[in-house]
């Protein structure tokens, strides 16, 4: 505890790290009998133990809060901070949340007002939620309605956590500032404050609603507007919807992006890529093809003598620019497919081609020999 560390949630329940769900829901509930503030009244150091216990609870009981405590210890839970800028500027891969985390709630991140004195307020929590959508979704944009969880402002005690007719306390350990200093060699360090968290005030006589805590968990529906233009790893910011504040702003909410991959195209910037097989009598005779788009199907003429590999573009078809301006193309890439499970009339015919035919009617073939003989020789 010198340093300020959060104690670790497993020795809080003291537990084996692969414990099951439920050795964790008895470890819980012998420490919270035993700490109860109804059992301890008036017990600072058994209200402080039941606190601990519930939240390493909270977060062990669940599994995907478990794996990213796991995974990142209490910065995965909570008070990490060590988002970047957001909004739609900072775009990309490479963000630490793309594939980390799944596709359901990522959960509470920190906006940590736990450095935080006592003046500014504690700032909610930023909220991650990782939204996977379809690839014309990401191309044209999307609303979305998404549930997130926030703590409701305990009406009972108007989010003091103090019993109704009571209020919060001085912190006898910080005398109110939410720091305490100590000595560590020849600096004086501060840090907050363990018994208030650093908001200088500690409830004596908790709400019955909020057990002290001034918020309860809710939920809410938000609609969240995606660009087009998004991709795997894009993230968007909405300012504000994150966990509430305590005398402090609400922290943000963070939408991670990933987008599904699609049966027909692939995206290479705001390219869209499409192969399309033809067969071989197709490519040497030229056809007419309909070819699928993001807007529907487009009717392309194939000429006589086509090869496999080449690649026609079709101007704006592609996704839209997520700076808001132009479209990309769509590449159509023509794959040439060789027959395969020929029967005897249809190989037969194919040989009395290649007689009449010669090397004359492929060019590239013939150069390629040729240039295999002077090679060689
Ligand atoms: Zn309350
Ligand atoms: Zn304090």
């Amino acid at each position: 505890m010198a340093n300020g560390e959060k104690r670790d949630y497993y020795e809080i329940l003291e537990v084996h790290r692969n414990a099951s769900e439920t050795e964790i829901k008895k470890a819980f509930r012998k420490v919270a009998i035993q700490f109860h503030p109804d059992k301890n009244p008036g017990d600072k150091a058994a209200e402080e133990k039941f606190k601990e216990a519930s939240e390493a609870y909270e977060v062990l009981s669940d599994a995907q809060k478990r794996a990213q405590y796991d995974q990142f210890g209490h910065a995965g839970v909570s008070g990490a901070g060590g988002f970047s800028g957001g909004g739609f500027g900072g775009f990309g891969a490479g963000t630490p949340f793309g594939d980390i985390f799944g596709d359901i709630f990522g959960d509470i991140f920190g906006g940590g007002g736990a450095s935080r004195g006592r003046n500014q307020g504690r700032r909610g929590d930023d909220l991650l939620y990782n939204m996977e959508i379809s690839f014309e979704e990401a191309a044209f944009g999307v609303e979305k309605k998404i549930e997130v969880p926030f703590a409701k402002r305990c009406v009972t005690c108007n989010g003091s956590g103090s019993k109704p007719g009571t209020d919060p306390k001085v912190c006898p350990t910080c005398r109110g500032a939410g720091q305490v200093r100590y000595q560590q060699g020849f600096f004086s360090v501060s840090k907050t404050c363990g018994q208030c968290n650093g908001e200088g005030k500690v409830v004596d006589d908790p709400c019955p609603d909020c057990r002290g805590k001034g918020s309860n968990k809710d939920t809410k529906t938000l609609s969240v507007k995606i660009p087009a233009g998004v991709e795997t790893g894009s993230r968007l910011k909405v300012t504000g919807e994150g966990g509430q504040g305590k005398g402090g702003p609400n922290g943000d909410l963070y939408v991670a992006i990933s987008v599904k991959e699609h049966a027909l195209f692939q995206r290479e910037e705001n390219n869209v890529i499409c192969e399309i097989p033809i067969s071989f009598i197709q490519a040497s005779l030229g056809c007419e093809l309909e070819v699928p788009t993001l807007d529907g199907k487009v009717a392309m003429k194939i000429p006589d003598g086509t090869q496999s590999g080449k690649i026609y573009r079709l101007k704006g078809k592609g996704i839209s620019s997520l700076q808001g301006y132009g479209r990309g193309d769509q590449l159509v890439v023509i794959r040439i497919e060789t027959p395969t499970n020929l029967n005897k009339k249809q190989k037969e015919l194919l040989e009395e081609f290649a007689k009449i035919s010669g090397e004359d009617v492929h060019p590239i073939k013939k150069g390629f020999l040729d240039k295999v003989m002077d090679f060689i020789s």
